[in-house]
């Protein structure tokens, strides 16, 4: 079956005891047992059938043969980690979310994890040289946040291989629609299911999906072990964000593709970052990996930092707001929101770099806001 039909049927049959087409919130924590021991579900830290569906439909889309979910995406991130041990090596992406950043250097470099962070090309070709039999995992964003820059997800497989270390991608900015790590060579593909998949700024959520029987045991025992489980309602909201998927993404992808060509022209816009612009340095791996590029754009004002703060509290229809994906057009400051726990770390983003999540409003109302807010940024008269 194809991705837009397996994201409405796939582990969503209709209930057979009550025949109700959407699969139900089993709001429940405990299960009745038929004698000691026999039973389908027992606990809902450890199985949920509204969770259940969600899972089995999501792997599916990921071309994964498990999946599991988990409460947020740094759930799910935290999870994964309990694959290394302390004195072994991560390799992550040096444009890695934010909060990830903060996960590995706050948390696990304090107890011993050592990491090391590389650029988005440094991680495709020549990637092998870097690492050595302590790697454990290769951490991988692409597109990054907030660059939007490009790993060769195919040649970051082989080097991790190579050392005997998996490799973790990243896919909440591309979605299993645009993109499909496992099918590349990845070993494991983590989501925020708050973002694109829920796709309507409800819910924060989390998932993994990985091919390999014996990675998805050792997951499926921390996930019953650490429980950091997401709730039947939460399963349920992100099951129906999948349903319409695919009809969303080619919307924001139609969206950001327009924003990012009238950002390109602007005259107080010095630096557009979208993969689906000819000039954008990963541009050709994108179009090999990606079947479009998305709906995230950044830009660089040509200005100052107060000129960068002026846009983003200026828009009326995109939000200034944290997080992406959803329906609704949002923009933010990276230096001074997403990204802050960046600030005064070698990766401490430019100051006048703004963020968009491209909504799926009309296309010619999103342009207009932006024409209205970029209007009292005069264009930079020194240049630089
Ligand atoms: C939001 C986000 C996360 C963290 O997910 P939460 O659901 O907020 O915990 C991880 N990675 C990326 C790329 C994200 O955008």
């Amino acid at each position: 079956m194809e991705f837009e039909t397996r994201a409405i049927h796939t582990g969503q049959a209709p209930d057979p005891e009550t025949g109700a087409v959407i699969v139900p919130i089993y709001q429940t924590s405990t299960f009745a047992q038929e004698a000691v021991g026999r039973f389908r579900y027992d606990y809902s830290r450890t199985a949920n059938p509204t969770r259940e569906a969600l899972e089995t439909c999501l792997a599916s889309l990921e071309s994964a043969e498990h999946g599991l979910a988990f409460a947020s995406g740094m759930a799910a991130a935290t999870t994964v980690m309990h694959l290394v041990s302390p004195g072994e090596r991560v390799a992550s992406v040096n444009d890695v979310y934010g909060g990830t950043y903060r996960l590995f250097e706050r948390v696990y470099a304090p107890k011993g994890y050592s990491f090391d962070y590389l650029t988005a090309e440094e991680l495709g070709a020549g990637l092998a040289a870097r690492l050595d039999e302590r790697t454990r995992l290769v951490w991988v964003e692409t597109p990054t946040n907030p660059f939007l820059r490009v790993v060769d997800l195919a040649a970051a497989a082989e080097a991790a291989h190579a050392v005997g270390a998996l490799l973790v991608v990243d896919n909440t900015f591309a979605t299993p629609y645009l993109q499909r790590p496992l099918e590349l060579g990845a070993d494991l593909v983590l989501h925020s299911t708050t973002k694109y998949l829920g796709g309507h700024s409800d819910v924060v959520g989390g998932f993994v999906a990985t091919g390999d029987g014996a990675l998805a045991e050792r997951l499926g025992f921390l996930q019953n072990s650490l429980g950091a489980v997401p709730g039947p309602f939460d399963s349920w909201l992100v099951l129906r964000g999948l349903k319409t998927l695919s009809l969303r993404m080619r919307e924001h992808c139609a969206n950001a593709r327009q924003v990012a060509a009238f950002l390109d022209g602007h005259p107080t816009v010095a630096r557009v970052h979208y993969p689906g612009l000819a000039g954008h340095p990963g541009h050709e791996i994108a179009a090999s990996q990606m079947h479009d590029f998305g709906g995230m754009v950044s830009f660089e004002v040509d200005g100052s930092r107060e000129d960068a703060l002026r846009v983003v509290e200026r828009t009326r229809l995109f939000t200034l707001a944290e997080s992406l994906g959803g329906v609704e057009s949002l923009i933010e400051h990276p230096g001074l929101m997403t990204h802050a726990s960046l600030a005064g770390s070698p990766f401490e983003l430019p100051d006048t770099l703004i963020r968009l999540s491209v909504g799926i409003e009309a296309a010619a109302d999103l342009l207009a806001d932006l024409e209205q807010a970029l209007a009292g940024t005069a264009p930079h008269a020194g240049g630089s």
